[in-house]
């Protein structure tokens, strides 16, 4: 008997103008992460039908459990649409099963086959009895759910079904420009926006020699761990020390972070903009550090107009945790390599930094003339799940 994955798309149905162009973009994102595999892929407007080969089951299952968009997946038997077809198959599929319970649901979307869904239901439940030992119905609690959808040439038989990663297909809204430090909460929040359709870069702000290189490679492994979810990214490097230098030499102490934080903004709108970026993405969360009080954030954002997302800012450390256990990336991001904020933090940052003053302090030093520096010497590594990695110094200005 042929075996099918069948794929359900959830949250795209509520999309109705642009229904055609997400199930297009879907399509493509699934045929590039089964790249590789010998699989024929067919669309309709509510579902995709994968054929594949026995031996890359597991495999294909676990590159569609990567993939944002579907909503429910499973593997169903695929039988001809007659009769006699579907119940000699059903009862081929219980013989592997072991259960005492069930129950059948048929849904008929051809309506030219002759039997009435219920009825068919019953029959089919009469037959199992009939054909197994000791088994019961279970309407409630059934330990197999044996699914019967019948459409016009082919009907799909299936017990299982599994929750697909939800979200919008890779791509479908547009492109961010991602923050990305080596710690847990901003390679969450890149996922959560990747789960939102939205395509990602990611700037990376590194102080050489007051950073290291482990650190550079901690960021790179977590971007590769984001690209699965995704085709490849672009990581930028951006050369950070001289900035950070003179906001350590000019600045008073504990207005050191902030300013740091509005140089880190300023250059990433300008990367943003350059790179055909929407919006920026990070992982501030709400009241985490002194950086995150909101009037920290309202002083820091004050140096942009850009939309800047900030998918884990309501949620608590815990909860962030656990997703990052999840996606994989928790055990990188605790890798113990000093990032640019924690090198130089001071004893008490400000909490409640005042506008005018920032302005005031950032006379001090010419800090434009520095971030079209940093923008002229970025690092650019494109990064894709299977390791490659291409590095170039891109022509930012
Ligand atoms: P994370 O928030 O990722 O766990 P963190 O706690 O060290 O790392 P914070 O000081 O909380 O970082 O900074 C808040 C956000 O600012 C980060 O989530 C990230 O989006 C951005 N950010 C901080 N440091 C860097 C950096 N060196 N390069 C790029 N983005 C950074
Ligand atoms: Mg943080």
């Amino acid at each position: 008997m042929n075996r099918v994955i069948l794929i359900k798309y959830g949250e795209l149905t509520t999309k109705k103008g642009n229904r055609k162009f997400f199930i297009n973009t879907l399509y493509k994102n699934i045929l590039l992460k089964l790249q590789g595999y010998n699989v024929k892929i067919h669309k309709d407007i509510s579902r995709m039908y994968i054929e594949f080969e026995d031996k890359d089951l597991d495999k294909i299952l676990d590159r569609i459990n990567s993939i944002f968009g579907i909503h429910q997946y499973l593997v169903a038997y695929k039988v001809e649409t007659n009769e006699e077809i579907i119940k000699n198959s059903v009862l081929e599929i219980l013989k592997n099963e072991k259960f005492n319970t069930f129950k059948v649901e048929t849904k008929r979307s051809d309506k030219s086959f002759p039997i009435h869904s219920l009825d068919f239901s019953r029959q089919i439940g009469g037959l199992i009895l009939k054909n197994f030992n000791s088994k019961k119905v279970d309407v409630n609690n059934p330990e197999v759910l044996l699914n019967i959808e019948i459409r016009e040439y082919n009907t799909y038989i299936y017990i299982n079904s599994y929750k697909g990663l939800g979200g919008y297909p890779n791509s479908t809204l547009g492109k961010g420009m991602l923050m990305l430090s080596g710690g847990i909460d901003s390679p969450v929040a890149g996922f959560l926006a990747l789960k939102r359709g939205i395509k990602l870069e990611c700037i990376y702000f590194e102080a050489i020699p007051h950073t290291s290189i482990e650190a550079r490679n901690k960021v790179i492994e977590l971007t590769k761990k984001l690209s699965k979810y995704t085709d490849k990214i672009y990581l930028h490097v951006i050369p950070f020390t001289k900035i950070q230098e003179s906001i350590y030499k000019y600045i008073e102490s504990e207005y050191c972070i902030t300013i740091m934080r509005r140089m880190m903004y300023r250059i990433t709108e300008k990367l943003a903009k350059k790179r055909k970026c929407l919006i920026i993405c990070n992982g501030e969360s709400i009241g985490q550090v002194a950086s995150q009080t909101l009037t920290s954030m309202s002083v820091i954002n004050n140096v942009t107009n850009m939309p800047v997302i900030r998918p884990v800012a309501c949620l608590d450390k815990l909860e962030i945790i656990d997703i990052s256990k999840k996606i994989d990336t928790y055990e990188t991001s605790i890798l113990p390599f000093e990032d640019c904020c924690t090198i130089f933090v001071p004893k008490h940052p400000i909490i409640n930094p005042k506008l005018d003053k920032c302005i005031e302090f950032e006379k001090q030093f010419d800090y434009e003339s520095m971030i079209d520096e940093a923008l002229n010497n970025v690092l650019t590594i494109e990064i894709t799940e299977d390791n490659s990695k291409k590095e170039e110094f891109l022509d930012i200005l």
